[in-house]
């Protein structure tokens, strides 16, 4: 308020100052003189205008910056609101890994980035058999740890995403075979090092299989997909606890 009326009151000052510089020389070119009323209109007019109308205009521009400081700082937080509901809509709610669809975003996202990088498909065995033994809350205790030992078997920056009840993929960036094959037994060694034991029983063993390709190049997304889905099924039939990785073949 106090910078307002400071505003207006060099407007004011200007302003009698124009009308007494403009009285001053038009008066005397057009043959006349500025007398003492003549004199003291020059400062009240301006005075009585300028003052009011300036301090009005000034208090509306500092009105309106305020508002538009308002709506800059309300729309940052409806975009950090926006980002956190994205962020939390494309988790699984469960296991906070990336749900299915954003783990293929993601992965088609990579994918076009670069062409090197190996998918592993990580899928929990005899699940079922969890469930029907101990009930669904413990089936989801477990999921939680096989969740928890997958992401401490990949490397920092590796892409993991949860694509179905008991299954989950792993994206991993720039690997090759060689690497991924490491990645995946790595995997598969944390689960089966779980010790899960549910309330009132003994330790329940919990063990993966897994299926795994590595990028080559112009491969879809489905075709990675259906070539890790091979090897899962390649590890289930081989009696599961195992992970088979593999190029990216014709027959795949
Ligand atoms: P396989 O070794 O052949 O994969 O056998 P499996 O029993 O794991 O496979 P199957 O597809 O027969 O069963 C999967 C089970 O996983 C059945 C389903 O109820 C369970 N499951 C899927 N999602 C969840 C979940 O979120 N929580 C719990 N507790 N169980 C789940
Ligand atoms: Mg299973
Ligand atoms: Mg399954």
């Amino acid at each position: 308020m106090t910078s307002i009326l400071l505003k207006a009151a060099i407007a004011t000052l200007v302003a009698v100052a124009g009308s007494l510089g403009t009285a001053l020389t038009v008066v005397p070119m057009l043959g006349g003189s500025v007398d003492g009323n003549a004199f003291l209109m020059c400062i009240v007019c301006p005075l009585v205008t300028a003052f009011p109308v300036s301090a009005y205009t000034f208090w509306q521009s500092a009105r309106l910056k305020q508002a538009h400081r308002d709506l800059a700082r309300a729309h940052a937080q409806l975009a950090a609101t926006h980002r956190r509901l994205a962020e939390k809509a494309s988790r699984d709610y469960m296991t906070g890994m990336l749900n299915r669809e954003s783990f293929f975003a993601a992965l088609d996202g990579s994918r076009r980035r670069s062409d090197r990088g190996a998918l592993l498909i990580i899928d929990a065995d005899h699940f079922k058999k969890i469930n029907d033994n101990f009930g669904h809350l413990t089936g989801d205790d477990a999921l939680l740890e096989i969740a928890a030992a997958i992401s401490r078997g990949v490397r920092a920056g590796d892409v993991l995403g949860r694509i179905g009840g008991e299954e989950f993929g792993a994206f991993l960036i720039g690997a090759s075979e060689a690497e991924a094959a490491t990645v995946a037994e790595r995997i598969r060694r944390e689960v089966e090092q779980i010790r899960f034991k549910p309330a009132g029983t003994q330790q329940v063993p919990l063990t993966v299989s897994i299926g795994g390709t590595v990028c080559s190049f112009g491969a879809t997304v489905s075709e990675l997909m259906r070539a890790a889905d091979r090897r899962l099924y390649e590890a289930k039939q081989a009696g599961r606890n195992l992970a088979i990785v593999s190029g990216l073949s014709p027959a795949a």
